[in-house]
């Protein structure tokens, strides 16, 4: 393992800015300062203009291995998340078969070990993600598991919940939800409103988000265990949680970069590259998901990364599965969102870093070894996992030009601003100059 020298970016500390050099040796920061002699060999990447910083971390990935190898792989995945500034995703279980044993968990955990970025897994709270009998979570934990999701749906059974936040607390992990009522989105396939009346359109409506934010808070009342929400995409979702966090429940939220950058009116031409669960919203809440967002209401975005092979997404958009590719362009939305100030840029390393790698855990590194330390601070000593994004570049997404192995993007075409140039693994240089090393 070499070393490599980031020169002169603007690094963002979690309190304050400043313009630095970054020299990593053998895979951990070596020196910060202005003109750092770098050993001989070191390899020069130029940062001026751009922000440095933590490597993103993706609490939510859907990297479909086992089971859809065709819509993408763990490889796959990494490498479109390196791309997109990542150095660190979790992995969905709902694969085929769902992550809720020790043996599928340890071979996602072993891929991941071969792929570009660090992966870490989310286990399954209920076997076969059924919503009934409880995966065995304490096997799983031992294996470095922590956080638990059953997402794709979320556990409708409220006392399977309280038993599994129950189980969770002592355990020393976290619950994740995927907040929509079965019963009142029942086949819906986008938000349910006036335009869904018009298109014909079964809905999905925002209460059938809100009644089990409400419900899952209440649980995490009577248990005191931590909670996280995924992919919120209602204004009263996330105060419904705000308020929850105000009063000192253990709860922490994410929102996805469409649900704060695209609306339903997108759905208009059935085309089903936007089709996604919980559904893109009025433009009311999305604007209003947004000034969340900016107001620091949100801890972490997340990419709710949903690959799907043309054959499977190619369907009239009542029949075609939800989701959308995330993971390449989730960096440039956000900074697109919050803006180019010294606070956007705090803010931006918060909820795409700092935040999401205290909720999966990944802080610290699993000496197993599985992964490096992420979301901490540029410093000696530090792991270094390391993005450099800059916030000047400015550049139009493309379905050719994915890492993914799937295009279901909804992004094809549109003007992007804010680009990452650079991705330090551990060390490794992945991505130099927008491109896979
Ligand atoms: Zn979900």
């Amino acid at each position: 393992m070499g070393s490599v020298v980031v020169r002169n970016g603007l690094v963002v500390h979690p309190d304050g800015t400043g313009v630095a050099d970054v020299l990593v040796v053998a895979g951990r920061v070596a020196a910060v300062g202005a003109h750092v002699e770098a050993p001989l060999g070191c390899r020069e990447i130029d940062a001026t203009g751009c922000w440095v910083g933590p490597g993103f971390v993706d609490l939510h990935a859907h990297l479909r291995e086992p089971g859809d190898e065709a819509a993408e792989t763990i490889a796959s995945g990494a490498r479109a998340a390196a791309v997109g500034g990542y150095t660190a995703v979790v992995a969905m279980p709902n694969t085929e078969p769902a992550l809720d044993n020790v043996a599928l968990v340890t071979y996602v955990l072993d891929q991941g070990v071969r792929a570009v970025v660090d992966v870490a897994v989310a286990g399954a709270i209920t076997q076969g993600r059924l919503g009934e009998r409880l995966a065995p979570m304490a096997e799983l934990a031992a294996l470095g598991v922590r956080l638990f999701t059953d997402d794709g749906t979320g556990v409708q059974n409220a006392a399977v919940l309280r038993r599994a936040l129950s189980y969770a607390r002592p355990l020393g992990v976290r619950l994740a939800q995927h907040c929509e009522d079965a019963a009142l989105v029942a086949d819906g396939s986008m938000n349910e409103g006036a335009l869904s009346s018009r298109l014909g359109l079964v809905g999905r409506p925002s209460v059938a988000e809100e009644v089990m934010v409400a419900r899952d808070l209440a649980l995490v009342r009577v248990t005191d265990a931590p909670l996280h929400f995924l992919h919120l995409a209602t204004a009263r979702s996330i105060a419904l949680v705000g308020a929850a966090r105000a009063d000192g429940l253990p709860v922490t939220c994410e929102v996805a970069p469409h649900h704060f950058t695209l609306d339903e009116t997108s759905c208009g031409n059935y085309e089903a590259d936007f089709k996604v669960n919980p559904p893109l919203r009025s433009v009311d809440e999305v604007t209003a998901v947004r000034a969340s967002l900016r107001g620091g209401e949100v801890d972490a975005v997340a990419t709710d990364h949903a690959p799907h092979t043309p054959e499977r997404k190619d369907l009239p958009f009542d029949e075609a599965p939800a989701g959308m590719l995330g993971l390449e362009h989730a960096a440039a939305l956000t900074y697109e969102a919050l803006g180019a100030g010294e606070a956007d840029a705090h803010r931006f390393f918060a909820v795409l870093s700092r935040n999401p790698a205290r909720i999966a855990g990944l802080r610290q590194c699993d000496p197993r070894p599985r992964h490096g330390g992420h979301g901490g601070a540029i410093a000696v000593g530090e792991d270094a996992n390391i993005v450099v994004f800059d916030p000047g570049a400015r550049w139009v997404a493309r379905r050719d030009r994915l890492q993914s192995l799937a295009t279901n993007s909804p992004y094809h075409g549109r003007d992007l601003m804010g680009r990452v140039r650079c991705t330090v693994v551990n060390g490794v240089v992945v991505v130099d100059d927008g491109m896979l090393v």
